[in-house]
């Protein structure tokens, strides 16, 4: 089908100008791996571009914008997200190869965003702190002044909206860079942005290559704050490029999270929670529930349920809207299929059914029998494959569940109360779900990792602080 594109892809926006550059690379739909579109090779001149703009607009109409009038364009934003929302969807599921239903879901979750640090602009406040005898203190909060934004391919329309709508609402001059592999949805969000009326150089996107506008971004000096989502090997690089200029960086990195079934837990309401969210855009979610623990008591019901399960899911193009789309690229697809063949010691218990042709499938895995400490039980895989692990004590699966070196989500299923609270408090990890996992993706609440899942804290009230400086004013007055 042609591709639904509003706007020119090729063009990038730096300083409210719709430029092209001297080359380009070419965005593939992994459905079929034909050609999609051709986008901007953005490379360090251009990222130089935006973030002069960037500064030029904090120094001129948005950095001197009420917090009000901030939050009202991102409301705006959010609308016109909104009435665009089955554009968007076709446009996200032919990029990413997610099903359109999903992709969809993403789209509304980008126009909530918008709306949720539109409301939030206005509503965060300094404090007044009782101090000595004649003054008067008080702290501000303050933009960083230019953030840098570098965005994966996997979720891009969610990791926009909770970086860029934070960051806007703060009153920061943006600069991002989206991915290689997927970036149709942020120059539309871009296109959507310029019509809400944000002035010019508040927000500027620049396509290109990690390697190229990815490290020019990370590197250059006139960034303040960078706020980045991928792997663990970028992620290191960008904190250690960004310590040369002494910059904060907020590192959303990957996870191994797990689920923990105990024996009083409902089944029920489980499964459906068991097998979604270590399948859901095919397993290249950060959050992917990997690892299922499960107390030997119900282990092989739970097995042979999620078995059920998995030979009902159905693996094709994004655009016939099956249960799972094909993996991103030929290489995300070539890191799975060699951890597969590293399965040894582990069974199959079942398998998806691949029905596409011609993109890059791969059919949804269940392992079992593994121990915490197999290379599949400890490694992100990304891809549509769970491993179950067995746990004999609420010892055993919490030692299991922290034994990794992420710690991003947990789930704990159990109907003990006292059980609850215990696995709560002893998790490693960011989010913790007692009786459900995900919680809906809820833009109120706070998201980051501990560990090598990364540091930092989006979504929520959360990243507006992360999103902004303390600043303290000591007055003495007599
Ligand atoms: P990546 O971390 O290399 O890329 C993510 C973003 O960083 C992209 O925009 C990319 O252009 C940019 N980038 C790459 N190298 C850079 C550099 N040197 N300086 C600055 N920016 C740079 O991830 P990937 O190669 O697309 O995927 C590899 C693995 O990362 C996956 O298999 C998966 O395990 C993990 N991953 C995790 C997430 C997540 O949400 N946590 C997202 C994507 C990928």
């Amino acid at each position: 089908m042609p591709t639904p594109l509003w706007f020119d892809p090729e063009e990038m926006l730096i300083g409210g100008r719709w430029l092209r550059a001297s080359e380009t690379l070419t965005l593939e739909n992994p459905s079929t791996t034909e050609p999609l579109a051709r986008i901007a090779r953005g490379q360090s001149r251009e990222i130089d571009a935006a973030v002069a703009a960037a500064h030029a607009a904090l120094a001129g109409e948005w950095g001197r914008m009420p917090a009000l009038e901030r939050g009202r364009i991102l409301a705006r934003m959010g609308r016109l997200v909104e009435a665009r929302v089955d554009d968007l969807a076709v446009l996200e599921a032919l990029d990413v190869g997610k099903p359109l239903r999903q992709a969809r879901a993403d789209a509304v979750a980008l126009a909530r965003y918008l709306e949720f640090y539109g409301g939030a602009a206005d509503k965060v406040h300094g404090t007044t702190i009782p101090y000595l005898d004649g003054y008067n203190v008080y702290t501000l909060r303050q933009p960083h002044g230019v953030t840098g934004h570098i965005v994966p391919w996997n979720y891009p329309m969610q990791i926009i909206g909770r970086s860029v709508g934070a960051a806007l609402a703060m009153g920061n001059a943006c600069v991002l860079k989206p991915a290689e592999e997927a970036c149709l949805t942020a120059l539309a969000f871009a296109r959507l942005a310029e019509e809400a009326g944000l002035p010019p150089g508040a927000l500027n996107v620049v396509p290109g290559l990690g390697a190229e506008a990815g490290a020019a971004l990370a590197a250059h000096p006139g960034i303040h704050h960078i706020s980045f989502t991928g792997s663990v090997a970028t992620g290191a690089k960008i904190q250690a490029t960004a310590a040369q200029n002494v910059v904060p960086v907020t590192l959303e990195l990957g996870g191994k999270s797990p689920q923990i079934v105990f024996e009083d837990a409902d089944l029920d309401a489980a499964l459906p929670f068991l097998v979604n969210a270590g399948i859901q855009n095919a397993g290249q979610t950060c959050s992917a529930a990997s690892r299922i623990l499960v107390h030997r008591e119900v282990h092989d019901e739970v097995v042979a349920r999620m078995a059920e399960r998995y030979r009902a899911l159905r693996v094709g193009a994004a655009m016939d809207d099956l249960e799972v789309g094909p993996l991103i690229s030929a290489r995300q697809k070539a890191i799975v299929d060699d951890f597969l063949a590293q399965a040894e010691g582990l069974t199959v218990a079942a398998e998806g059914r691949i029905e596409g042709t011609g993109g890059h499938y791969v059919a949804p895995t269940l392992l079992t029998g593994a121990t915490g400490d197999h290379r599949l039980a400890q490694a992100e895989i990304f891809g549509p494959v769970q491993v179950v692990i067995p746990f004999a004590d609420e010892a055993e699966a919490r030692a299991i569940a922290n034994g990794t070196d992420y710690g991003l989500v947990a789930g704990v299923w159990t109907r003990d109360g006292a059980r609850q609270m215990r696995m709560a408090r002893d998790l490693r990890a960011g989010q913790v779900f007692l009786n459900n996992y995900g919680a809906g993706g809820g833009v109120e609440l706070p998201f980051g990792g501990v560990g090598k899942s990364g540091h930092g804290r989006e979504k929520g009230f959360e990243a507006l602080y992360g999103f902004s400086q303390l600043k303290t004013v000591a007055a003495y007055h007599g």
